[in-house]
C-alpha cells in the first residue's frame, strides 16, 4: 500500500496503528521481552491475569481467552450445544463470522432485518423468526453500538433461548449504563489489529456469568479435555496465545482514553457536518441516549456513496465499507435459500454505507479536510 501511495493519498489514513505503537513501544517491547525469557507460551499466568482484567472490565466473574473473535461464537454456540436441527436468529449486516459460525455448527442462521438508523437487528421482527428449532440470539454490537438488549434479552427469556453478543466491535461499550459482554448468556470479544483492542495478530475471549458454562467452555477451547488425554467433550484448539496476552495487557489500561478519543473525533465529526450544512446529505450515526457508542467505525449513509468514495480517493482520504453485501446474499450462505429483497434493509445499508476515518491519533485537520471534501462534492459552499 505505502509503495503505491501518491502524497496526497496519505493525507487521512483509514487507520494508523504506528501512531499508537509509538506510543506504548517501550512497554510492548518489555511484555513480549517477559514472555520470551519465560518460553511459557500456551494459558499460564499472562493470558490468566488478562482474563481476569477482562472480567473486571465488563463486570462479569467468568473469561476465557481463546484464538480469535470468530472462535468465541464457535465456543459459545458449541458450549450451548447447538448444533444440526437448531436454529440461531441473527442479522444479516454483520461480519461473516457471526453467521458462520452457526452454519459450522449445522445449525441453522435464521436472519432477521436490521433497523435503518442503528443498523443493528431490529427486535420487533425477532419474535416472528423463531421456530420450536429456535435455541439462541446473536445480537451484533454493529460499529461500537450496542444492539437493543433490553428487549432482546426479554423475548430470548421468554422462549427459553440464550443470548450470545457479538461484542467483536464494541469493547467498552455500554447499554443502560451495562458494559456490553455483559448482557447475554455470553460475550464474545475480538482482538483483531483493527478493533479498538488490538492484539499482534489474531486473538478472542468469551465473557459469561454461568460459571458452569465457562467451566464447559474452557474445556471446549482445549481439545475437549481437562485432564491430559482425556477427552469427554469434542473440543478444539482455541486459545489465546501468552504473547497476545501480555500485549493486550500493556494496551488495556489505555481503553479507556483511546475510547474517549474515538468519540471525542466522531463529536468533531458531528459539529463539522453541522457547520457545513451538510446534515440533509449525509445521514450520520446515531447514539441513542441509553447507548455509549465506542466508534470502531464512524459510519454514515449517503445514497451516491460509491461516487462519494471514488470523489474521496482522489483526494487522498481513505475509506471503507462495512459491508458492501449482506450475508443472506453471499454464495456461502447460498443454501440457506434466502434472496434478494428478502432484507430490504440490510440491502439497503450495504449499497449506502461509508466508513471515515476514525482512531484515537486521527487529527482534527485530517477530518476538516475530510469534511470539506465531502461538502465540495455535494456542491455545498461555506
Ligand atoms: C471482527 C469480528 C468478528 C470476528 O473476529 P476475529 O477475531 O477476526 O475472528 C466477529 N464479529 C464481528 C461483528 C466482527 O467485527
Amino acid at each position: 500500500m505505502a509503495a503505491e501511495s501518491t502524497p496526497t493519498e496519505r493525507l487521512s489514513p483509514f487507520l494508523d496503528l504506528k501512531a499508537q505503537f509509538a506510543t506504548i513501544r517501550e512497554e510492548i517491547q518489555s511484555a513480549v521481552a517477559r514472555v520470551m525469557e519465560s518460553q511459557h507460551f500456551i494459558l499460564g499466568k499472562e493470558v490468566e491475569s488478562f482474563e481476569n482484567e477482562m472480567a473486571s472490565l465488563v463486570g462479569v466473574p467468568a473469561a476465557i481467552g481463546c484464538a480469535s473473535g470468530s472462535d468465541a461464537l464457535l465456543l459459545s454456540l458449541m458450549a450451548l450445544e447447538i448444533g444440526p436441527g437448531t436454529e440461531v436468529v441473527t442479522t444479516p449486516f454483520t461480519f461473516v463470522a457471526t453467521a458462520g459460525s452457526i452454519l459450522r455448527l449445522g445449525a441453522k442462521p435464521v436472519f432477521v432485518d436490521i433497523r435503518p438508523d442503528t443498523f443493528n437487528l431490529n427486535p420487533d421482527l425477532l419474535e416472528a423468526s423463531t421456530t420450536s428449532r429456535t435455541r439462541a440470539m446473536i445480537p451484533v454490537h454493529l460499529f461500537g453500538l450496542p444492539a437493543e438488549m433490553h428487549r432482546i434479552s426479554e423475548i430470548a427469556a421468554a422462549g427459553g433461548w440464550a443470548v450470545i453478543e457479538d461484542a467483536a466491535q464494541a469493547i467498552g461499550a455500554r447499554y443502560h449504563d451495562l458494559p456490553v459482554g455483559s448482557i447475554g448468556t455470553t460475550g464474545c470479544f475480538s482482538f483483531f489489529p483493527s478493533k479498538n483492542l488490538g492484539g499482534a495478530g489474531d486473538g478472542g475471549l468469551v465473557t459469561t456469568y454461568d460459571l458452569e458454562l465457562a467451566d464447559r467452555l474452557r474445556v471446549l477451547r482445549t481439545h475437549g479435555s481437562r485432564t491430559k488425554y482425556c477427552y469427554e467433550l469434542l473440543g478444539m484448539n482455541s486459545r489465546l496465545d501468552a504473547l497476545q496476552a501480555a500485549i493486550l495487557r500493556v494496551k488495556l489500561p489505555h481503553l479507556e482514553a483511546w475510547t474517549q478519543g474515538r468519540r471525542q473525533k466522531a463529536q468533531n465529526y458531528r459539529v463539522l457536518f453541522k457547520e457545513m450544512g451538510l446534515d440533509s446529505q449525509v445521514r450520520l450515526p446515531v447514539e441513542p441516549p441509553e447507548c455509549v457508542h465506542v466508534y470502531n467505525q464512524f459510519t454514515i449513509r449517503v445514497p451516491e456513496r460509491d461516487r462519494l468514495r471514488e470523489f474521496l480517493r482522489g483526494r487522498g482520504i481513505s475509506t471503507e465499507i462495512y459491508y458492501p453485501s449482506p450475508l443472506h446474499l453471499q454464495r456461502a450462505f447460498a443454501g440457506l435459500g434466502y434472496k434478494a429483497g428478502h432484507f430490504p434493509e440490510a440491502e439497503a445499508a450495504a449499497r449506502e454505507v461509508l466508513a471515515l476515518p476514525v482512531f484515537p491519533e486521527l487529527k482534527e485537520e485530517q477530518q476538516l479536510a475530510t469534511v470539506r471534501a465531502i461538502a465540495h462534492f455535494y456542491g455545498v459552499s461555506h
